[in-house]
């Protein structure tokens, strides 16, 4: 006889299945009818790439690092984005900026080498928000699908904005950031808009 610990148990069912039941039938017409229905259904894929579907504003895709108003690098290479990353996906090299090197670098100290591996980021915008410097963003440009795996480990060439297609990370910006430019002495924090290289300031 067998020991009940609890009665907690149910007797499973034992119904015995109708004719219906038995031929299914009914059940491949239901079936069937929910399937044609979809056929009247708006598609909810779209034929990527030709059509694409519209980001929220404040999509978080490739980085950029940004120079400053006048051209310079903005990255002084501290390491806070690399520590605040969770995927350990920043690394970089640092360097002393030599005489003659402002035009180049806005700090003394700068990245000369500085990589990013796409595969570990999970774009969670950590690093941006660690950033003293305001030199990292995140874009609403997406990652290039590549072949090798190498290749997803963007470097300086890849990530640092380029002097004639500078890139508007201003929707980006927070209030406390926007206030915290008015401040004088903050001011090399400025975003670039374009009229410092008009002036001939690189
Ligand atoms: S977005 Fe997040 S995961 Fe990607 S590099 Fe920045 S901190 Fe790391
Ligand atoms: S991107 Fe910003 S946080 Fe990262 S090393 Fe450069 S200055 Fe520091």
């Amino acid at each position: 006889m067998a020991i009940q610990l609890t009665n907690r148990s149910k007797v499973a069912s034992n119904k015995v299945q109708s004719f219906s039941e038995r031929i299914y039938l009914p059940a491949i017409v239901k079936g069937m009818l929910i399937t044609f229905s979809h056929l009247f259904k708006k598609a909810p894929t779209l034929q990527y790439p030709e059509q694409k579907r519209e980001y929220a504003p404040v999509y978080r895709g490739q980085h950029v690092l940004k120079r400053d108003e006048n051209g310079a690098e903005r990255c002084t290479s501290c390491g806070m984005c690399a520590v605040a990353c969770p995927a350990e996906a920043i690394t970089m090299e640092s360097g002393e900026r030599k005489k003659g090197e402002e035009g180049l670098y806005r700090e003394e100290k700068y990245a000369t080498k500085y990589e990013i591996n796409m595969l570990r980021c999970i774009f969670c915008g950590l690093c941006e928000e660690a950033c003293p410097k305001e030199a990292i963003f995140l874009t609403d440009r997406i990652v290039d699908t590549e072949y090798e795996r190498d290749t997803f480990v963007y470097g300086k060439d890849k990530l640092v904005e380029k002097m004639d297609q500078r890139i508007d990370v201003t929707k980006r910006e927070t209030l406390e950031v926007a206030e915290f430019k008015k401040i004088p002495g903050t001011k090399h924090n400025t975003l670039y808009d374009g009229k410092a290289l008009k002036k001939g300031k690189q």
